[in-house]
């Protein structure tokens, strides 16, 4: 693949950061691969990127809502245009075996059209008032400019989730994607010049999140932080939003789990846990680290989950008979071997060993294999209840249906939940009971859609999800209501006499 040098899009135009420095991406199943470099980018660029999304804020709020969708709708053309090779970027970039890079550009390509179709969908709502000569309406306006973070392991998909629906309601946007996945968000931006976005809707800066991150949050002329990452970075990003009176929706991680109960049909109880544990090698946010299983099935289940994550093919993702890629980096990979040192440490009965992988092609990527272990529920547990971001999976023995809703719940994350039963009261009172965004029967934890809301509770999110719901982050409600009579009444039976 031809190296792709990356440059900062403000303004229209393809910028070099003002540092003049650039860092490399390489990929994570063959580190000696470098595919490209990008800007590493410094407050001075975000300045130039916010000061141009304001500008082009004036006119983008008042052009045609429907005018917006049709540039988002030639996006989605665009997008589909490139497919197949934005998903071979994708899995070179973040190793995800082809089928998930794929279905990361699908997800996108989704995200375009359900966006564009919204166009000619209700905006706003007419409403009562308790005065008959008055008309009330509730319309909906943009906030400003949004800046949008996002991490790696959607690269192209989670970019969109956030920018697209900021874009239709009339904000601007400046852009940070991860600085792992720099060359799938500069074709993304390609996609958007191509498209014919007028000069400063569409901004990006590239570089490292504690130098351009953290002043795009910081930058006063950025009305709204979209974030999608860590809890760590999310929790701080909120704080500092917070200082500054601005208004962030942050989805971040989870200590996702696959709830299996007495009565569950095993075959997709295995089936529906391997894929929750493995599948994006454990690094999606609602991956599941813990399989909670009803002791009476728990010794077959083990086993029989065991067998096939042993059988697991991991390797480069270009194969399309990979089953599990890379780990992103290094950080990753000692992330993962600190997860499972202090498993041991905690008195883990290990049933995988896990650990790198150094065979053959192999040593030049970061690649793991699965680690599993079988451990009661201990609330002081560091293993139990973090995030772990990696093939790294407790089965953890229930006695009851009540007891597998506390271990659920006892951890400081709400994101992922799938339970596995045939009994519909026993999934109705899961359902209830456990703090979660996004729930699933007899189905994996993972597996999104663009028009379903996707967020948390707890340390998962703020309450703000992102696709489909995300139109409510990046808009105003607002109360307009208009007096057709000819003096003035007010509601409560206030007086409006003045003498
Ligand atoms: P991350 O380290 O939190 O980074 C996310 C983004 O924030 C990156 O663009 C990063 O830049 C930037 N950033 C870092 N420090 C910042 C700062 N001080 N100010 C502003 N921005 C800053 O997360 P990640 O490793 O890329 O992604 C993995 C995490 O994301 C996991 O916890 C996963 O569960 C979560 N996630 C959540 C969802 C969801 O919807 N709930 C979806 C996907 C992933 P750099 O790349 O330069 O560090």
């Amino acid at each position: 693949m031809k190296p792709i040098e990356a440059l900062n899009l403000i303004r229209g135009q393809w910028q070099e950061s003002v540092s003049g420095n650039r860092f490399q991406s390489y990929n994570p199943a063959d580190t000696r691969e470098i595919l490209g470099t990008a800007p590493r980018s410094t407050p001075d660029d975000v300045d130039k990127a916010v000061t141009a999304a304001r500008e082009a804020f004036d006119t983008w709020r008042r052009t045609s809502r429907i005018k917006r969708g049709e540039y988002i709708d030639q996006l989605a053309q665009l997008i589909k245009r490139d497919l197949n090779a934005l998903a071979e970027l994708v899995t070179r970039e973040c190793g995800k075996p082809i089928n998930e890079g794929r279905a990361d550009v699908v997800e996108a390509l989704h995200m375009a059209q359900y966006v564009a179709g919204m166009v000619r969908m209700p905006h706003g709502e007419i409403i009562d008032s308790e005065i008959a000569e008055k008309d009330a309406y509730i319309l909906r306006k943009p906030k400003g400019v949004v800046a949008c973070i996002t991490p790696w392991n959607f690269p192209v998909a989670i970019p969109l989730w956030t920018i697209l629906p900021s874009l239709l309601e009339g904000n601007t946007v400046v852009f940070k994607p991860s600085e792992d996945t720099p060359l799938c968000a500069h074709r993304l931006a390609e996609l958007f010049v191509e498209a014919g976005f007028p000069p400063g809707v569409f901004n990006v800066v590239h570089g490292y999140g504690e130098d351009a991150g953290d002043a795009l949050v910081h930058h006063p002329g950025v009305d709204v932080v979209v974030f999608t990452g860590s809890y760590a970075v999310g929790r701080y990003i909120e704080q500092e939003c917070a200082k500054q009176h601005k208004f962030c929706a942050v989805e971040m991680g989870g200590k996702n789990a696959v709830i299996v109960l007495d009565d569950a049909n095993l075959d997709i109880a295995v089936h529906a846990a391997i894929l929750s544990a493995f599948k994006t090698s454990g690094q999606r946010c609602v991956s599941s680290n813990r399989i909670i299983v009803h002791e009476k099935i728990e010794p077959e289940f083990t086993r029989r989950f065991v067998e096939t994550a042993r059988m697991i093919k991991i390797g480069n993702g270009l194969d399309p008979d990979v089953f599990m890629g890379p780990l992103i980096n290094e950080q990753g990979v000692q992330k993962y071997l600190h997860h499972n040192q202090k498993a041991i440490e905690e008195g883990a009965e290990v049933l995988l060993p896990g650990g790198l992988l150094k065979e053959g092609e192999l040593q030049y990527g970061h690649f793991v294999a699965p680690f599993v272990y079988r451990m009661r529920h201990r609330s002081d547990s560091f293993v139990l209840r973090e995030e772990a971001f990696s093939p790294h999976v407790a089965i953890i023995p229930v006695s009851s249906l009540e007891e597998a809703v506390f271990v659920y719940n006892d951890t400081p994350y709400g994101l992922a939940m799938a339970v596995i039963t045939e009994d519909y009261r026993k999934w109705r009172y899961v359902r209830d009971n456990c703090e979660f965004g996004v729930g699933y029967v007899n189905l994996p934890s993972i597996g999104a859609e663009v028009h379903l809301p996707f967020g948390g509770v707890k340390g998962s999110g703020n309450g703000h999800p992102s696709a489909s719901a995300l139109f409510d982050a990046v808009t105003h409600k607002v109360a307009f209501t208009v007096n057709h009579g000819t003096e003035i009444k007010m509601a409560q039976g206030l007086s409006a006499k003045i003498r």
